[in-house]
């Protein structure tokens, strides 16, 4: 097996947990390395300290275990067992619910794979080469896991992995055909993870978007950054009078009417293709409810002072043109701005607005994204609850 030497300045860093070692640390020859290698990590005095998948890239290790174990069927089959123990405590796949990530990366201590459940189908997608070197692996673990839930198992990992290692996407076990029908919270949603966005869906929204439909009802909702539409439809299921879902992208909007004819909720939504930076500038109409639920505005650290100013600007055209009393479900997914940080410019929005604003919830990304508390990048997704006096 493949050896990396690491600095005794960065040990500490390995000895409290966190999953990643960067390119910096490593005093040893990589050269001979692979892409997608397990590697076996030792201090400078070859001392054994952790296993994980090599990649020539910033993070060059991702551990994988602490423990002089090997990385086989059967540390495949424990991890995917134990993340699936945990959603089945969480009781997330039920009757009237059977949306949920299966596998969430360091916070699964699976770094670099994602497993999304859809009623039946499991999407795999690997943001290493080591782990998508493993997808056969992996796929039979998820078959031992879930035993006759799982029908069908799909390897999406072209969008996530550097181009360098070829990404197939490819169905792994059984079929199904797409798009295919799965429930959130009694709502039904058409998913395609074929063509639509990520494996399909943003499962981390599931809990707000149901803390959404307690606000909605009698209530004249926008929704917007609307992807397939999911918080209009917790909205309209919970009686909303009438919900307007806006996005940019006009396949977006396409599965958004889809899923309100699906539910048969036409009567009372219309949807909207347009730039939402732009159409909040002067909104149409007056309403209660407003939803902001971008994508991450910055991806990298050197991109959050852009980012910040982006958040202010929505966030103030919204606060200052809501109905007296009206409620705001504002969010941010970029994992370089913190809740403070977030909170903090949602204040600045207020103040540039003129509005009183109150803080009625503090969100966060659900149980089944849950974070290692080794490794604090894994928080992401934050969100609040503003009423506007
Ligand atoms: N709220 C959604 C997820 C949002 S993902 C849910 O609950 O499922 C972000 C969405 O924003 C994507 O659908 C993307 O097409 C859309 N988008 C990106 N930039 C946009 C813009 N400038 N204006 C409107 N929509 C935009």
């Amino acid at each position: 097996m493949q050896k990396v030497h690491i600095h005794k300045n960065k040990v500490n860093s390995i000895e409290r947990k966190h999953p990643w070692v960067f390119s910096g640390a490593i005093i040893s020859e990589t050269d001979e390395i692979k892409d997608g290698d397990v590697v076996t990590v030792y201090d400078h005095k070859d001392r054994f300290l952790a296993r994980g998948h090599f990649q020539h890239a910033t993070i060059s290790v991702r551990i994988l275990t602490f423990e002089d174990q090997e990385i086989d069927q059967d540390f495949f089959n424990a991890r995917i067992q134990n993340a699936v123990d945990l959603r089945t405590k969480l009781n997330l796949i039920s009757k009237k619910s059977n949306i949920c990530r299966l596998v969430h990366g360091e916070g699964d201590s699976l770094p670099g794979l994602i497993v999304d459940f859809y009623n039946g189908t499991a999407v795999i997608q690997c943001h290493s080469i080591g782990m998508y070197n493993s997808v056969e692996l992996i796929a039979e673990a998820l078959k031992q896991a879930l035993g006759k839930e799982l029908k069908a198992i799909y390897s999406k990992s072209s969008d996530t992995l550097p181009q360098r290692a070829e990404g197939k996407d490819t169905y792994l076990f059984g079929t199904c055909e797409t798009p295919h029908v799965a429930l959130e919270y009694g709502v039904k949603l058409q998913i395609d993870w074929i063509n639509g966005q990520k494996t399909g869906f943003f499962i981390d929204q599931r809990e707000n978007r149901f803390l959404l439909g307690k606000y909605a009802q009698g209530k004249k909702v926008l929704n917007t950054f609307c992807y397939s539409g999911g918080f209009s439809l917790l909205a309209l299921q919970e009686g909303a009078d009438l919900v307007h879902s806006l996005d940019s992208s006009k396949k977006a909007i396409a599965l958004t009417d889809a899923n309100i004819e699906l539910n048969n909720f036409g009567s009372k939504h219309k949807s909207i293709v347009a730039d939402a930076m732009e159409y909040m500038k002067e909104l149409e109409e007056d309403y209660d409810i407003i939803v902001l639920d971008p994508p991450a505005f910055a991806k990298h650290r050197e991109k959050r002072h852009k980012a910040i100013q982006g958040y202010k600007r929505l966030n103030a055209h919204a606060i200052r043109q809501i109905k007296p009393g009206g409620i705001i479900f504002t969010f941010s997914c970029s994992q370089v701005v913190d809740k403070y940080l977030f909170t903090n410019t949602i204040i600045a929005a207020a103040i540039e607005a003129g509005r009183n604003v109150r803080i009625l919830e503090q969100l966060h990304q659900p149980a089944d994204h849950p974070i290692n508390a080794f490794h604090p990048e894994g928080e992401y997704l934050k969100g609040l609850v503003l009423q506007v006096d």
